[in-house]
């Protein structure tokens, strides 16, 4: 708003300037005319005052016209004792009536005698016809007078009478007395005050002041004829009267007195300039706080208008967001859909993996029936040529008679027919499509491979060597399933060390803290390094088709991780691989 309306924040201000600029002159005024007026209400005390101080004195030279001391001294000026008497009256006469002095001229203007006789700046002696109340006086009529006294150099109102000759007014006049009446006590009590007040006469000349460097100063420039006169009547001593310089042309008035007098006071303009400045500032005030509340109101306005935006703008987020809510709802349930959709097909593709799996564990124990199967039928033969040839034996004995040694025969026939059942019934629980859970005697069960397995390694000139205790290694599995991942390790051992110069192979048991430790070590070559990143993927062989499937690791290890256990396989530093199968032994106390 600043920016977009600077001529209208420039007249506002100007406004404002122009309202401080009227309430300081209101104040001004106000101020001013209040002091006018009660500078004119002290004046209407004061001047009655001073009136009636003059006209307290106007009739004492009168009186005196008639005192016979004063006729006397007139008509006997070189009596000594006549003149003596009249300075002891006036005196007297001075004293009781509290005036500055009083003092008697003859004709001529010359002093005779004054209540001031005996003082160092006594009037007696002098001449005072050059002043203006003498010349009244001696003409019949009062004189009154205001200046500063030639000899005493002491200002003064002086009012003069004439003294007749006869005593008997109207009658020849013999002489002049006057009285000379000093104001300062009246000006004393204007000291208090702290404005100017002056007493001027008739031709502007302040002769009293509470301001010393005001007094005999005129309060306009002086006209030529006015100097001159006052240089006759030496009414100021030869003081110069300069204008008065640099006072207030704000001041209240009064006449006073019969001489065309004003007292004069001037209203202090401090008081009338702090007045102004209190409006002013009140002023100033007032419109300060005006702005800050128009400011207030106008951001109380806007912080509605931009609550009232924001809420709108909230509703309108409150509404997107509903209807992004219900895209994102509809979207979510799509994909749901598609997850149990997935969901489902996957759980089909494990159930076929699983029969799948099953599958290939009996194809991978088939297999490894087929590969069994000359050793088997070898094995098989074994007893069977045996048994004809014992029971041959056996016919041609009874045929001599020799019964007890066709006997001997037949128990040998026994002996290996029980052979034979044994051979058959360890194959028939390897075919066993599904084992049972139980506890199974890893000893016992390294035992059984190792006797499926005796004919071939025989007839390879293969050595095995067995290292297990019976009994005293327990793990809880299918034994069937242990037997087959046992039977592949050593079908591959046995493979592995075929070709090999020395031929031997260790399978040991042990337990290794909480395992069960099978170790199968062979003399072979041990496992080349691109066959070792491949052992137990499915269908990897290095044996030429027929001999090998590829399928026996990769059961034997998916058999040990069903069973939590571990298949690895390492090759020995002197040569040769060694495989561990790490089964968990059961929990202590289990
Ligand atoms: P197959 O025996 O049918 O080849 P296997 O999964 O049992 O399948 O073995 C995979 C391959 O691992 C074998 O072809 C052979 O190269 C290698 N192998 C397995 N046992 C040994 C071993 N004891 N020494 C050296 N190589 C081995």
């Amino acid at each position: 708003m600043r920016a977009k309306h600077p001529l209208l924040l420039l007249s506002a201000l100007l406004l404002a300037l122009g309202l401080i600029a009227a309430a300081w002159l209101a104040g001004t005024h106000r101020a001013r005319a209040e002091l006018m007026e009660q500078g004119q209400r002290q004046l209407q005390l004061m001047a009655p005052e001073l009136q009636s101080l003059l006209q307290k004195f106007e009739t004492l030279p009168f009186v005196l016209g008639f005192q016979p001391d004063l006729i006397d001294a007139l008509a006997h000026p070189a009596d000594a004792k006549t003149i003596a008497r009249l300075n002891s009256t006036l005196r007297t006469i001075q004293q009781q009536a509290k005036v500055g002095a009083i003092y008697l001229m003859d004709r001529d203007g010359l002093t005779l005698g004054a209540s001031n006789w005996d003082q160092p700046l006594g009037f007696v002696g002098k001449n005072f016809s050059y002043r203006p109340y003498f010349d009244a006086a001696l003409h019949g009529r009062a004189g009154r007078f205001y200046g500063i006294g030639t000899s005493s150099s002491e200002a003064g109102y002086f009012i003069a009478q004439p003294v007749y000759r006869d005593g008997s007014a109207g009658g020849p006049v013999a002489g002049v007395v006057a009285v000379k009446i000093s104001l300062d006590e009246f000006e004393r009590t204007w000291r208090s005050s702290n404005d100017p007040i002056v007493l001027a006469d008739h031709h502007g000349i302040i002769f009293l002041s509470n301001r010393r460097d005001w007094v005999y100063r005129s309060l306009h420039p002086l006209a030529e004829a006015t100097a001159r006169e006052l240089a006759h009547t030496q009414q100021y001593m030869g003081q110069t009267i300069e204008p008065l310089a640099g006072h207030s042309e704000h001041y209240v008035t009064q006449p006073v007195g019969q001489l065309g007098w004003r007292i004069m006071l001037f209203p202090g303009q401090s008081r009338v300039l702090r007045a102004g400045l209190q409006w002013a500032l009140s002023a100033a005030l007032l419109l300060a706080c005006a702005a800050v509340s128009a400011w207030a109101l106008h951001q109380r306005r806007r912080r509605l208008e931009e609550a009232q935006a924001s809420r709108a703008a909230l509703q309108r987020a409150a509404l997107e967001l509903d209807d992004k809510i219900t895209e994102r709802t509809q979207q979510l349930r799509l994909t749901n859909q598609h997850l149990e959709n997935q969901y489902a097909s996957l759980q089909e593709t494990e159930h076929l993996l699983r029969s799948t799996q099953n599958e290939l564990v009996q194809a991978g124990k088939l297999a490894m029936l087929g590969q069994m199967a000359t050793g088997i039928a070898h094995e098989l033969n074994q007893p069977l040529a045996a048994i004809r040839a014992f029971a041959d034996n056996a016919r041609l004995f009874l045929e001599r008679g020799q019964a007890d040694k066709a006997a001997g025969n037949l128990g040998h026939i026994g002996e290996a027919s029980a052979r034979m059942g044994a051979i058959i019934g360890q194959l028939k629980g390897f075919a066993r499509k599904d084992g049972s859970i139980a506890t199974v005697d890893l000893a016992a069960a390294i035992q059984s491979s190792a006797f499926l397995l005796a004919s071939e390694f025989r007839r390879c000139e293969v050595a095995l060597h067995i290292d297990a205790e019976d009994g005293a290694v327990l793990v809880t599995g299918d034994r069937v399933r242990i037997e087959q991942v046992l039977i592949n390790l050593l079908r591959n051992a046995l493979d592995a060390v075929e070709t090999a110069e020395r031929r031997s192979v260790i399978i040991a048991l042990a337990r290794d803290g909480a395992d069960a430790l099978v170790s199968i070590r062979d003399s072979g070559p041990g496992i080349p390094e691109q066959v070792a990143a491949h052992l137990f993927e499915p269908f990897f062989t290095t044996k030429p088709s027929g001999k090998g499937l590829g399928l026996g690791l990769a059961i034997s290890s998916s058999i040990v991780q069903a069973m939590n256990g571990q298949l690895t396989a390492h090759n020995e530093a002197d040569g040769g691989a060694r495989f561990e199968l790490r089964l968990p032994l059961p929990a202590e106390g289990a």
